[in-house]
């Protein structure tokens, strides 16, 4: 051996997936990736992910729980929680008591709320008042076209989906920002004060109504069109839930079209790779589940979040369903036994950016999936740190499997931080571990991922779901 091929063996140096991959790999991932721009454009709200996850899966033969009294191996069954979280299960052949192989991912991304009275106006235009949801950088909600997606009741209690802004010939919406002519004060502020909270609001009308009568012409006019659109009126807005997400499609980004550009990667990237993982599956051995959460964003709270029961409920009724029976016990000894891949997407390191990241520990765009045995704050504050025995698990499982995959840790020491759902898992007593695809511009209108490690994140699922 010379000591250039001794130096090989005895260093680590991360690959490139593209260079790794061979000609049908290569198609797959394009197909993938063609597929999945679709599902991030009929997908920009945690429902419509949860809707999408369920037509999807029906169609690929998994029944909803509820129409099924008993299971048996090779069962494929979903669970939907409150039209906002989903569970798929395949059942495995194998002791469900030997534990279950848990993908989850969350399917609620950065956007703007409507506040629950929105509607006013002034200086004759119609506005609508938001309130951000999630980790944003305001400024870049501003001069671009917005979409309103969500959900409304009528006064007689019928459920209206709204959904304008996503067709060509539907208007969208704005949030106006400053001519750079006057923005002397604004542009010395901080960047975080620059664009404040109660200055995100979407206009939504301009034509005032043909009427004597009324003082604020212009709302009165979309409380009109609102109306004869939807059925609704301006009380209708009290009860509901509307979201401000970016109007533009999924894009392919690059010249060699290597990127996929979108909103609401974070963490759709994971859910839609997670959900072709559990589609793949025939006859694993070990139940395989794929959990799709909402709240990831804002904490993990709520009846839809990790921090929900409802992961613990549905899998005492898929043990019931199994078995006729199901102790406390029972709960305890397969939540304790099972694995999970906590899969949220990573911070790829930014050529634009460089000084946030530490290079041997950053995550590259194209470098594969990327495994994270922390994430937190300061002094890991707030992980749950996998441990290495699982750490080296996984790594063999996906190097068997041939995935291209690396390490990385959230930025350089200090710099900043955040969480997932990993820590509320381990907090079940499993073993568990972020992972995920490295996304640049992460929580901002437009993400972007690298096609080669979309693929190797389906891939990494389906190994693991395969895993013993
Ligand atoms: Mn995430
Ligand atoms: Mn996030």
């Amino acid at each position: 051996m010379t000591d250039k091929e001794l130096f090989k063996h005895l260093s680590y140096t991360r690959k490139n997936a593209y260079e790794s991959m061979n000609e049908e790999e290569k198609r797959e991932m394009f197909e993938l990736c063609d597929e999945y721009r679709e599902f991030l454009n009929e997908g920009k709200t945690e429902r419509e992910c949860a809707a999408k996850a369920v037509k999807m899966a029906e169609l690929c033969g998994f029944k909803d729980i509820n129409t099924v009294s008993s299971l048996k191996a090779g069962d494929k069954v979903y669970k939907l929680n409150r039209n906002k979280s989903i569970l798929l299960a395949v059942i495995g052949s194998e002791d469900i008591k030997n534990g279950i192989n848990l993908v989850g991912a969350h399917i609620d991304s950065p956007r703007l709320d409507l506040k629950q009275n929105p509607l006013y106006e002034s200086d004759g235009m119609a506005l609508l008042k938001t309130h951000y949801y999630g980790g944003i950088k305001k400024y870049q909600w501003t001069a671009m076209p917005l979409a309103i997606h969500g959900v409304i009741f009528t006064d007689n209690g019928e459920k209206v989906e709204l959904n304008i802004g996503e067709n060509d010939d539907d208007p969208v919406f704005c949030i106006t920002d400053l001519l750079p002519h006057l923005a002397k004060d604004q542009m010395s502020k901080k960047m975080t004060d620059g664009i404040e909270g109660e200055s995100l609001n979407i206009l939504i009308g301009g034509m005032p109504a043909e009427t004597e009568d009324i003082k604020e012409k212009v709302k009165f006019a979309v409380l009109k069109i609102l109306n004869e659109r939807c059925g609704i009126t301006e009380r209708n807005f009290l009860s509901a839930e509307i979201e401000i997400v970016p109007a533009f499609k999924a894009r392919n980004v690059g010249l060699d079209e290597s990127f996929i550009g979108a909103y609401g990667q974070d963490d759709r990237v994971c859910a839609y790779t997670t959900l072709k993982g559990i589609f793949a599956v025939k006859a694993p051995k070990k139940t395989a589940a794929a959990l799709l959460v909402d709240k990831e964003e804002i904490g993990s709270m709520g009846n839809t979040g990790m921090l929900s029961a409802s992961f613990e409920m549905t899998v005492a009724e898929i043990i019931e369903k199994l078995t006729g029976k199901c102790s406390l016990t029972d709960i305890n000894t397969v939540i304790s036994n099972s694995r999970c891949l906590s899969s949220d997407v990573g911070a790829a390191l930014d050529p634009n950016y460089e000084s946030v990241s530490e290079k041997n520990n950053a995550a590259f765009a194209g470098c594969g999936m990327v495994l994270m045995k922390y994430t937190g704050a300061r002094g890991k504050s707030g992980s749950s740190d996998a441990s290495a025995e699982f750490v080296y698990d996984i790594g063999k499982i996906l190097d068997n499997d041939g995935v291209i995959w690396q390490t990385s840790e959230l930025g350089k020491v200090d710099q900043g931080g955040g969480g997932t759902i990993a820590q509320y898992v381990a907090n079940l007593n499993m073993d568990v571990i972020d992972c995920g695809v490295p996304v640049l511009s992460m929580h901002s209108p437009f993400e972007i991922t690298a096609k080669s490690d979309v693929y190797m994140a389906y891939r990494s699922y389906l190994a693991f779901y395969n895993s013993l």
